[in-house]
Formats: C-alpha cells, sequence, structure tokens
C-alpha cells in the first residue's frame, strides 16, 4: 500500500476526461456548469478508472476458473462512493488538483453527492462492508440486492418530532452504476402448479422483468474489484396501446405500476396485508433474478449440475433472501429434471446462512395462505423439504414428536406460517452468529434443537467494519497522524495498529491525538452550527449515541442518564463538572410508536436543558436529524464517549461499537453482543462495562423482576421518572410521555432499564472522573484504537472464505 504524491500527467489527464464527461455525455457548457454537473463529470471520469480494472479483474476470474461467492442481502447502505473511489484508485490529491485547475472547488463536491441509503441500519452497512473487503481481498463476491426508487426515509424533526418524507437519492442521476438492459430476467408470481405424472408446471403466473444496475466495488490497494448487481422492476408486457388509444390512460398505465411497485420502496409499510405481500414479493423478485442470473453464469461454463458447489457459493444475509433455497429447488427439479435428493444434495452445499437476531418478534414467518397464493409451487417445495427433514429426524431421534414439532419448518400454532430462519437452517451447510456472545446464545435459544441435530453446522464469525470507510475517509486527521506513526499499509492490514501500543506515553503523541480529536469534534460543531443553529463546545466531552432507535437499544436510559445530570447540576452548580454534550442520532421505524416517543423525549429534553440559563456549557444535548452513512462519518471520529448499551443478549454484534472505539472513542457499555471481545481487546481497564449480564438479566426474570421495587428505593431515580409522568419537559401537554412512564413501571419494563439505571450512572460519574485527567483518557483512547485490528470487515471475510465458502482469492 502506497500513498503517492501528485503526479502531473495524471491532473492533466483528469482535466481533459473530466471536462470531455461534462461536455460530451452530458452537454454541459463547462462555463456554465454547477457544483454538482461538476461532480458528476469527475465521478463519471473517476469511474472510467474503474470499469479498467473491472474488465481486468473478470478476464482474470474467468481464466483462474475461481469459485464466485453470491452475497444476497435486502440491504446494501453503500453511503457515498465518490471519496471511495478516489481513496480506491489513490487519485484523490489528482482529483483535487485537477478541479482546482479547473476552477472548481473540489473541497465541497463530495457533500453534494447523495447517499445511497439502501438499507435501514447494522446489517445492511455490514454487507456494504463486506463487499468493500471481499473485493481487497480479492475474493470474487457479488452482492445481489433491490435498486429501490426510494431508499430509507429521509427523517426531519418538526416540533420534536420524526416526520417521514421519502429519500428520491436518483434524483440527479446515479453516476456510479451501469443500466444493463441487456441483463433482464422474468420472475414469475401467482398462478397454479399443474402435475402430469412426476412433472410439475408452474402456469398461468402474472410476470415481472427485472433488469440489473451494477455498481462496480473498488478493492483497495489491489487491481480487483467486484460488482453489486441491483435489481429494478419492469412490467413485463408492453404498453396496452389500444386501451391507450381509448383514452383509457389508468388502465394502460396500470400494469406497469402494479410491475414496477416491487422495487418503488425500501420497506413498504408492513402494517397493511397488502404491504406484507409487497415484501414477500419484493425478497422472491431478488432472488429468482439473481439466480437466473447466477446459474447462466455457471452454466455458461459448466454443465454438471452436481459440481455447482464447487463453483458458486450463495451466502445468505439473514432470512429476507431465504425464497432463493426452494427456487434452486425448482431450478434443479423443474427445469432440469433432477430428483430431488440429488437437488437437495447441491442445494446444501451452495448455502450458508447469517442470523442477525435472536428476538422473537424479529424472527420472519410468512403464513402459508399467503404463500401458496404468491409462490404456489415454492410452497409445496418448501412442504416437501419438510417432509423428508421430517423423516429423518423421526430415522435419527425417534418418534420425537415435541422435536418434530419444534424443528417442523411449519409453525402450526394459530394461521400456518412458514419459519423461515428454520428453513435457512435446513438447507445450509453453515449458519454463523456475528459475535462470540451471539453464536453462543444462538445455539442455546432460536436454534438449541437444530443445535443438537446439527451440531457441526453452527459457528460464529464476528463482524467487522472496513477501516478504508471508517478511518482512512472518515476521520482524515487522525489518518495522518497514524500514517505518519506507522506508515499506511493499515489500511489493508488494521492489527498493524497495535504498534501505536509503543507511542502510548509519548507526550508529543498523546499531544497530536488530542489535536485531530479535537479538530473533529470542531469540525462536527461547525456542521451542528451551520445546519442546526446550536452551538457546540468542542472542549466539552462529546458522548455519542448513535444507531437506530430501539427500546432494545435503550436511548431512554441514557436519556434517564441525562436528566439525572440535570438534577444534579441544578442541585449543585457549583461543583467541578465535566462540562457534556450528549448527540443522538438514529431513525425510528415508522410504525414504531414506543421508539418515535423516545424522539420526542430526547428533543424536548434538549429544548429544555439548552433554553436553561442555569446549566450553560455544562450540559448540552442535540438529536442530529437524518442518520445515515455521511452523518456516521462525520459525527463518529468526533465522538470522545461511545454509548453501546443494549440490554445484555440483544444486540446480536453492534458494528457501531467497533466504528468509535477505532475513532478513539471510550466505549460505556454492557457485557452485550461484540462489546464482550472488544473488552477483551483493548484491555478491561480501557473500557466502562456496567449492567446486568446476560445470565443476570435471565435470572433477573425468572424470579420476577419487580421494576417498582427499584423506583421505590432510589429518590433519584423517582425523581427523574415523576418529571417525565409530570410533564417537566412537555409543559405545553404534560401527558405526552406517560407511556413511557408506565413502560418502564407499569408494563414490567422488558428491557431492564431501572435494573441497570444505578450502575450506568455511577459509571457516568467514572466517565467523568477519567475524563479531567486527559493524559489518562488519551492513554486509554489510544489504547482502544491500537486494539481494534481483530475487528476490521477484512478479518471477517477471510474467515468467511476459509470456513464456509471455501473460495480462493484471486491472483492478479
Ligand atoms: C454502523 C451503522 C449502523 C449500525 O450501528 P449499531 O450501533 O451497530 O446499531 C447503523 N446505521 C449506520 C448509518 C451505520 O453506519
Amino acid at each position: 500500500m502506497k500513498l503517492t504524491d501528485l503526479n502531473q500527467d495524471n491532473v492533466f489527464n483528469l482535466k481533459r476526461s473530466i471536462t470531455d464527461k461534462l461536455i460530451y455525455i452530458m452537454g454541459k457548457d463547462p462555463g456554465a456548469a454547477q457544483p454538482k454537473d461538476w461532480l458528476h463529470a469527475t465521478a463519471l471520469a473517476v469511474r472510467d478508472r474503474l470499469v479498467e480494472r473491472s474488465l481486468k479483474t473478470a478476464q482474470a476470474q474467468n481464466a483462474q476458473d475461481v469459485k464466485h461467492v453470491y452475497y444476497l442481502s435486502i440491504e446494501f447502505l453503500i453511503g457515498r462512493a465518490f471519496t471511495n473511489a478516489m481513496l480506491a484508485l489513490d487519485i484523490q490529491r489528482d482529483v483535487q488538483q485537477a478541479l482546482a485547475e479547473l476552477g472548481v472547488d473540489a473541497e465541497s463536491l463530495p457533500d453534494l453527492e447523495h447517499d445511497a441509503a439502501l438499507g435501514n441500519g447494522g446489517l445492511g452497512r455490514l454487507a456494504a462492508c463486506f463487499l468493500d473487503s471481499m473485493a481487497t481481498l480479492g475474493i470474487s463476491g457479488f452482492g445481489y440486492g433491490i435498486r429501490y426508487d426510494y431508499g430509507m426515509f429521509k427523517q426531519q424533526i418538526v416540533d420534536g418530532q420524526q416526520v417521514e418524507g421519502p429519500d428520491y437519492w436518483l434524483a440527479d442521476g446515479n453516476p456510479w452504476e451501469f443500466p444493463r438492459p441487456d441483463v433482464q430476467y422474468r420472475v414469475r408470481f401467482g398462478g397454479r402448479v399443474e402435475q402430469t405424472g412426476e412433472t410439475m408446471t408452474w402456469t398461468d403466473t402474472q410476470d415481472v422483468l427485472a433488469m440489473a444496475y451494477d455498481i462496480i466495488i473498488p478493492g483497495h490497494a489491489t487491481q480487483a474489484t467486484n460488482t453489486l448487481r441491483l435489481w429494478s422492476a419492469k412490467a413485463a408486457s408492453e404498453l396496452d396501446l389500444s386501451a391507450f388509444n381509448r383514452g383509457d390512460y389508468q388502465a394502460a398505465a396500470a400494469e406497469k405500476n402494479l410491475a414496477e411497485n416491487v422495487t418503488r420502496v425500501l420497506y413498504p409499510d408492513d402494517s397493511t396485508p397488502a404491504g406484507r405481500e409487497l415484501r414477500l414479493r419484493q425478497e422472491y423478485f431478488f432472488c429468482a433474478a439473481s439466480l437466473q442470473d447466477l446459474m447462466g453464469r455457471f452454466l455458461a461454463q459448466y454443465s454438471d449440475l452436481d459440481r455447482l458447489p464447487e463453483h458458486v457459493a450463495i451466502h445468505l444475509n439473514d432470512t429476507h433472501p431465504v425464497l432463493a433455497i426452494p427456487e434452486l429447488m425448482r431450478i434443479l427439479i423443474d427445469e432440469h429434471g433432477l430428483a430431488f435428493p440429488r437437488a437437495w444434495a447441491i442445494t446444501q452445499k451452495v448455502f450458508s446462512y447469517t442470523n442477525h437476531t435472536l428476538m422473537q418478534e424479529a424472527l420472519e414467518t410468512w403464513p402459508v395462505d399467503m404463500l401458496g397464493y404468491v409462490l404456489p409451487r415454492h410452497l409445496q417445495i418448501i412442504f416437501d423439504i419438510n417432509a423428508a427433514f421430517i423423516d429423518a429426524i423421526r430415522a435419527e431421534f425417534g418418534a420425537d414428536f415435541d422435536l418434530m414439532r419444534n424443528v417442523s419448518l411449519i409453525d402450526e400454532e394459530g394461521d400456518r406460517r412458514v419459519r423461515m430462519a428454520y428453513l435457512a437452517v435446513v438447507a445450509s451447510h453453515k449458519v454463523n452468529g456475528v459475535s462470540a456472545l451471539h453464536s453462543e446464545l444462538m445455539q442455546k435459544s432460536i436454534f438449541a434443537d437444530f443445535a443438537k441435530v446439527f451440531p457441526e453446522r453452527f459457528n460464529n464469525k464476528t463482524n467487522g467494519i472496513t477501516p478504508r470507510r471508517w478511518l482512512s475517509q472518515a476521520n482524515p486527521a487522525l489518518s495522518k497522524l497514524i500514517d505518519d506513526r506507522i506508515g499506511p499499509d493499515w489500511r489493508c492490514d488494521l492489527e498493524k495498529l497495535s504498534s501505536l501500543k509503543e507511542a502510548v506515553g509519548e507526550p508529543a503523541f498523546a499531544e497530536k491525538f488530542r489535536a485531530a480529536k479535537l479538530l473533529n469534534k470542531e469540525r462536527l460543531a461547525k456542521w451542528v452550527e451551520t445546519h442546526m443553529g446550536i452551538t457546540l463546545n468542542p472542549h466539552s466531552l462529546f458522548d455519542v449515541h448513535v444507531k437506530r432507535i430501539h427500546e432494545y437499544k435503550r436511548q431512554l436510559l441514557n436519556v434517564l442518564h441525562v436528566i439525572t445530570r440535570y438534577n444534579r447540576i441544578l442541585a449543585n452548580p457549583d461543583a467541578n463538572w465535566v462540562p457534556r454534550t450528549v448527540v443522538f442520532a438514529g431513525k425510528a421505524a415508522s410504525a414504531y410508536h414506543m421508539a418515535k416517543q423516545i424522539i420526542n423525549l430526547i428533543n424536548d429534553v434538549a429544548t429544555t436543558i439548552n433554553a436553561d440559563p442555569r446549566v450553560g456549557d455544562k450540559l448540552k444535548v442535540v438529536f442530529i436529524p437524518n442518520y445515515s452513512v455521511s452523518l456516521a462519518e462525520l459525527i463518529i471520529p468526533a465522538a470522545d464517549l461511545s454509548e453501546q448499551i443494549s440490554t445484555a443478549g440483544t444486540e446480536a454484534s453492534g458494528t457501531g461499537n467497533m466504528k468509535l472505539a477505532l475513532n478513539g472513542a471510550l466505549t460505556i457499555g454492557t457485557l452485550d453482543g461484540a462489546n464482550v471481545e472488544m473488552r477483551e481487546s483493548v484491555g478491561a481497564d480501557n473500557i466502562f462495562i456496567f449492567g446486568n449480564t446476560t445470565e443476570e438479566v435471565a435470572a433477573l426474570r425468572a424470579r420476577g423482576y419487580q421494576p417498582r421495587e427499584i423506583y421505590e428505593q432510589s429518590a433519584e431515580l423517582q425523581g427523574v421518572l415523576d418529571m417525565l409522568r409530570d410533564g417537566a419537559f412537555s409543559p405545553s401537554e404534560p401527558g405526552r410521555f406517560q407511556a413511557i412512564y408506565d413502560v418502564l413501571l407499569e408494563w414490567g419494563d422488558h428491557y431492564l432499564l431501572l435494573a441497570d439505571y444505578a450502575g450506568y450512572i455511577d459509571m457516568q460519574d467514572q466517565v467523568d472522573t477519567v475524563y479531567r485527567q486527559p493524559d489518562e483518557w488519551t492513554r486509554k483512547a489510544i489504547l482502544n484504537v491500537a486494539g481494534m485490528g481483530v475487528f476490521s470487515s477484512d478479518r471477517t471475510i477471510a474467515e468467511y472464505a476459509g470456513e464456509i465458502w471455501h473460495a480462493e482469492p484471486l491472483a492478479l
């Protein structure tokens, strides 16, 4: 890995290429071009250089007969592509120089790019980090997903409340994608199955076309690239010209609209049956298109279907792509004439599956009725798989009816439903969790019976994050400091950061480390001032809680601390307070009422505290709207303290925790998800761990957890909760937060906030104590950065490639 100096030839070529794009592709006069036009033209010029690499990579992959890994995910939370592409090509300085010579303000361009927000949170961002690492390691990986017209909704805060708006990310066009009108597949829905002898024919279907759009994923410090192929829905039949000519424009357009609705939005509102059915259609749509595509690629080179597993690995990122399993079975049986056992043997060797949640309510199931109506042939195949599986269970374990009912792919209680996670487990040769704790709990809870049946199948792959985006791109100040100390190789070998431990006692290094952090805090403060009109003190402790808003992630526990601190400041204004800025960001699912209430509360508390002259600089609270990858890149490098305070046993891994520690934040957290492994890596002295452990949570619940007892024993907690109940933060509507109070005291406090309250408040005092000793704080922060090497997604992907996919890297 090298970081090259300015190259005048490159600058010259780039200038010509950028102006050519502007004039001949976009048809714009350079004299009249707007900054967005320059961004678009520059992106196209940069993209040319990716295309060269991409063509070479494809040639090498063919020549070397490498195994392809197909990563199926309903979300890819890519964020912006411009800076990442320049860094991968190592041409950022040349591009900046070329733009400067063209009279363009290069610095402002990256912020004009829309985020590709084709995802909602950690799961989608993981998929994006994995694509980056696969390309960087030279694994031949294809991402397959959906090209939503509208990505994750845009969040505004109006009168303290979340308001959702459409995210039309394609408004200015997307210079990074290649539409492939020559790559279109027919995806079938509905209809019925006809049987003639052994042969099943699926007929009378309503069809939609899937058209491919390709995005090149560049590897770093390598010429290798990969492809993210996203599918967009198109009407299968031509315009109904006779209806059109009759003047019946609605009828003429009806089918087109219906078809294209399949890829209109990420997360159709699932509070109605129509919304849920649309979601099911989305899932099948991208599985069916992806399988036709990958089977076509396989059959172009090989003919022996039994050897499919030697050349193809299909990975299921959570259960949304699980319909790929019956779809492959259907292709092998109905289209290629294989017998069921042979098709099943192939299928099991091809698929692997990652579980992302243990929460019952988040495990996907589909009503048998709906599946039978939308995908009648697939429902038959699922029943066939289930019958064969239950037979195998009987053969091995005897007539254990409890076991059979427990592991059945069909939940027979209430309306019958297909359990998608179970189908994934039965059909995959490997099933992994995403942190050591999560993988252990997965085998003890939701998949306990399967772990007995298939003990060799379950394994752990602790999540990781790409250092390219989450340090090199997001934090130039710290990156430069690290480069100066240990060279640039950490970008593709993050374990190299461990040598920063040697710098830990050096005052000069600590000084520069603090200066980099301050710069990042000033950068965030400036953004907040400009966009929100709130002034932050960059010398205060930046306490950062950014992630989707969910009760299990316990933003509400953080709010309880904020109110506690507020009360303590008012009671004791002259004490030596460490000034704090508490930063929240995150979206609540549009139908998740309690999460929206929590957002409302955060904003009302912020309004109250920020306006209270008695508090001044000692405490500020901001809720930054519309959390996204780009905002994460701005906020995370500015954090001193990282809030990772989920109820133990609920957060599968977390990756926000890793991003923050890699950028030199200290973690305050529970022993949950990957926090457990982070504590091992950075050292127990350098992380603030509090709260009930998973075992303690279980024991507490088993003995009958009584939140009211805790409330009654703590005057301070009582004060805080009574303020919520009595409308201290919502004087215009005193009852506004009654439901939040009730969740904690009347409805059982399911996520045990009150059980962890005292430990959390005490640990926050500890945080202040350490922050008052800047040398000590900086020492711990440097040790956090130095200890994060193992959390590179390069390590994660190397493990997947070696132990699950059996895919070798390409030699370039
Ligand atoms: C990393 C990331 C997440 C995941 O955060 P967690 O703290 O692990 O839940 C969510 N959203 C965005 C935009 C991210 O970058």
